[in-house]
């Protein structure tokens, strides 16, 4: 079984990590908040003190915050003279599909191969090793890290390298928008008297169904914890890349543009870790009721 370094062990990489542990890999994970170097070691993985020391591993997965964090860290000196040649770099992270692109080539030079691998299926998805795993990068390459990349949950094919961050991009663009939309209406509904559980039976039912019915609203909104696990400002984030994209192919993001303004007015407001659903309680702040 091949050894796997894995970098960012935070509310995804955590649980992933682990569930590779379980199946038998050696796992070397690395991660700045010493929390989670120790949740690692207690579950059975090596924890080591710096990424280069995870790099020396057959498969190095990555799953940080965004491409500046990915850049710097495979573009450090120790972690570079670290990649054995022939190893191969899984950047799972929602990260920025040119940038992925240009250091799959850097990379390349050393002999080092680069597959994009993004996820989706939040912190729950992570835990059962249900995620949806967009993968980007040439067929023998994504051959060889299939097996491991299974035990994480079911793989989609996009493309070559920066395919998979392109589309995860994308998705998360249109969740951020369904999100929305769905909050301004279920809000608005609920202010007429309606009563928010028969909407989401209905919305379910009908064309307006979408994740944020069937899964952010239920789950995380209507029960008050607004936990889902994934940030604010990673999805902001997301967003951002596939606007971009948009643009870099010639195509107005007029709504996608619209929903950035929107998102990036309650990043603006609300505390720098809250969860993505808190969008919901700040759209319902931000309207106060007539009698208010
Ligand atoms: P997170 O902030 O919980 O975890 C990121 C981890 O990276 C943290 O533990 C942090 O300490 C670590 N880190 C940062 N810089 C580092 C460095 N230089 N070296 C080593 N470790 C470093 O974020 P997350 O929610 O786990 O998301 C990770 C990625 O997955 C992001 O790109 C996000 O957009 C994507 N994603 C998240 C979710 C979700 O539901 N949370 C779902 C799909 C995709």
């Amino acid at each position: 079984m091949p050894t796997i370094g894995f970098i960012g062990l935070g509310k995804m990489g955590s649980p992933m990590a682990r569930l590779l542990v379980a199946a038998g890999h050696r796992v070397l994970g690395f991660d700045l908040s010493e929390e989670a170097l120790t949740q690692l070691a207690e579950a059975g993985g090596a924890a080591v003190h710096s990424a280069s020391e995870a790099a020396v591993a057959d498969v190095v997965i990555l799953m940080l915050p965004d491409s500046n964090v990915v850049t710097a860290v495979l573009r450090d000196t120790d972690v570079v003279s670290a990649l054995a040649p022939d190893s191969v770099v899984v950047d799972m992270s929602s990260s920025e599909p040119l940038r992925t692109r240009e250091l799959a080539t850097e990379l390349a030079e050393r002999g080092v191969h680069l597959v994009d691998a993004p996820v989706s299926g939040g912190v729950r998805g992570a835990e059962a090793g249900k995620l949806t795993i967009m993968v980007g990068g040439d067929g023998e390459t994504v051959d060889r890290v299939e097996p491991v990349l299974a035990l994480l949950g079911r793989t989609v094919r996009c493309g070559d390298v920066g395919a998979g961050h392109a589309v995860k991009a994308l998705n998360n663009l249109m969740s951020a928008t369904h999100l929305w939309v769905t909050s301004e209406a279920m809000i608005a509904g609920e202010r007429f008297g309606l009563d928010p559980e028969v909407m989401l039976s209905v919305f379910n039912g009908s064309s307006g169904r979408s994740g944020s019915t069937e899964n952010k609203w239920p789950n995380f909104i209507l029960p008050g914890g607004y936990d889902s696990g994934f940030g604010l400002r990673l999805m902001l984030k997301d967003m951002r890349i596939a606007t971009d994209l948009a643009r870099a192919v010639n195509v107005e993001p007029a709504l996608g543009d619209g929903a950035v303004e929107l998102w990036s007015r309650a990043a603006e407001d609300l505390e720098p870790a809250a969860d993505h659903t808190e969008v919901a309680r700040w759209i319902a702040s931000a309207s106060p009721t007539p009698d208010n």
